[in-house]
């Protein structure tokens, strides 16, 4: 696509632009006078959905007039609400239905997950993550190796940069399998990585990993409702992510998971247990010996928080109208925009760390501004640009195609380039 800096330009591809409409799905984040301000965070927290008010209204009136029997009501009866959320969730991520499922949070899905698929011996102990893997991922890792009684010392390996470059190199990942074999249980990558917004080739890794007899994972938190991962083909282990952030779920919102089929019925695998996951027919009746749902429905512990879920079925609807290939789409013009328009710049001070191959990234820019500090990104938020800031000297800017458009990206760079 041929990009030109201007405003006339940036109007002219909104008035094009088929999801222009869901903008208007949307709240934009406000100053105090009540002006829209450019919201390019929602790597951290998406906006929220008008239709979210709606759609948890509906559960707290039927509460109210239901109680109990709510569970069993005609519409989103209660017991089966999370079923509802498997088809647009899969969609969204490359998975069949029965492989995902909406639960408990990111962290806590990361450590069931790991309790499943990462069961260390004395010749097969070790994790390999990426060096910047976001820090809860890092110490759920290091206290996963530390309860089966290893040393993240010795069973913890990092896949890092080279020395004066900020991504990771595939080649190096495979070096560091090679090298270390038959002793690495497990991989477990952040896919898009949330400080680069470099993304990783799934399939490439998995297959890597297994055919070293690893088992592999994701964290998709950065990536899911942006990149299209494919999940199920890829043939990965598990991924989990959560949706607050792209999928727009509002603030802690619930996380999801996914279970590669081939493990559904897998009676060997490890794991922690609880009701929600036990066959439905006999839930209740409480009887002893645990007999697992034969999907990823089987990981559930608890009954779940069903007006967090409400917020999670208003956004995963309208990613299911829109078409997360409509979505994609968008994004890779979007991100595509606003890395012209940096580019423009011509700022020596001004280096994109992000991959500029839009196949090796999501929606995320991470801008690195040499001799900055924090008040740059002051400056910016005082100008109305919300984005993110990464220490020591990386603003971090991800126009998310659903309710960010080119106007929004346009005028980020005008505001940047002033304060420069
Ligand atoms: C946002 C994020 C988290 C946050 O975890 P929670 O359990 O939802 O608080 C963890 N890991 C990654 C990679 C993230 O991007």
């Amino acid at each position: 696509m041929v990009y030109e800096n201007n405003l006339a330009f940036a109007k002219a591809q909104d008035e094009k632009d088929p999801l222009k409409e869901y903008r208007n799905h949307f709240y934009i984040p406000v100053d105090k006078e009540g002006n829209e301000l450019i919201y390019l965070c929602g790597n951290s927290l998406g906006c929220q959905p008008k239709s979210v008010a709606q759609y948890i209204e509906q559960e707290l009136n039927d509460w109210a007039d239901l109680g109990v029997e709510g569970h069993f009501k005609e519409e989103t009866p209660w017991m089966s609400y999370h079923e509802e959320l498997a088809k647009p969730m899969a969609h969204i991520v490359g998975a069949k239905p029965s492989e995902v499922v909406i639960m408990n949070t990111l962290t806590t899905n990361l450590h069931l997950m790991m309790v499943s698929f990462y069961n260390p011996t004395p010749s097969r102990h070790k994790i390999i993550i990426e060096s910047d893997a976001f820090p809860s991922d890092k110490y759920a890792v290091e206290s996963q190796i530390h309860q089966r009684g290893y040393d993240p010392e010795t069973s913890l390996i990092l896949w890092q940069p080279r020395e004066g470059e900020e991504l990771c190199r595939y080649e190096d990942l495979e070096t560091l399998v090679k090298e270390h074999g038959d002793s690495v249980a497990l991989l477990l990558i952040g896919n898009t990585n949330y400080y680069s917004g470099q993304c990783y080739p799934i399939k490439k890794i998995t297959d890597l990993g297994h055919n070293n007899g690893s088992k592999v994972g994701f964290d998709l938190a950065h990536g899911v409702g942006n990149i299209m991962p494919d999940l199920h083909e890829s043939g990965a282990d598990f991924a989990v992510w959560c949706t607050y952030k792209y999928l727009n779920s509002g603030p802690g919102s619930l996380g999801g998971c996914f279970v590669h089929e081939r493990h559904h019925t897998d009676k060997n695998i490890q794991r922690f247990t609880g009701w929600w996951g036990q066959n439905k027919d006999t839930r209740f009746n409480m009887r002893k010996g645990f007999d697992p749902i034969p999907t990823a429905e089987g990981w559930q512990l608890s009954n779940p928080p069903i007006l967090s879920m409400a917020a999670v079925k208003a956004s995963l609807d309208i990613f299911e109208e829109a078409g997360m290939s409509n979505i994609r789409a968008k994004s890779e013009k979007l991100t595509g925009y606003l890395e012209f328009l940096v580019n423009e710049l011509n700022n020596e001070h001004i280096a994109i760390i992000t991959p500029s191959d839009s196949s090796q990234r999501g929606c995320q820019l991470s801008i690195q501004v040499k001799n900055a500090d924090k008040s740059l990104h002051k400056k910016l938020t005082e100008a109305g640009v919300i984005s993110d800031w990464r220490e020591p000297d990386v603003i971090r800017v991800a126009p998310a195609p659903l309710y960010n458009n080119f106007e929004d990206v346009y005028e980020m760079v005008e505001r940047l380039k002033k304060i420069l």
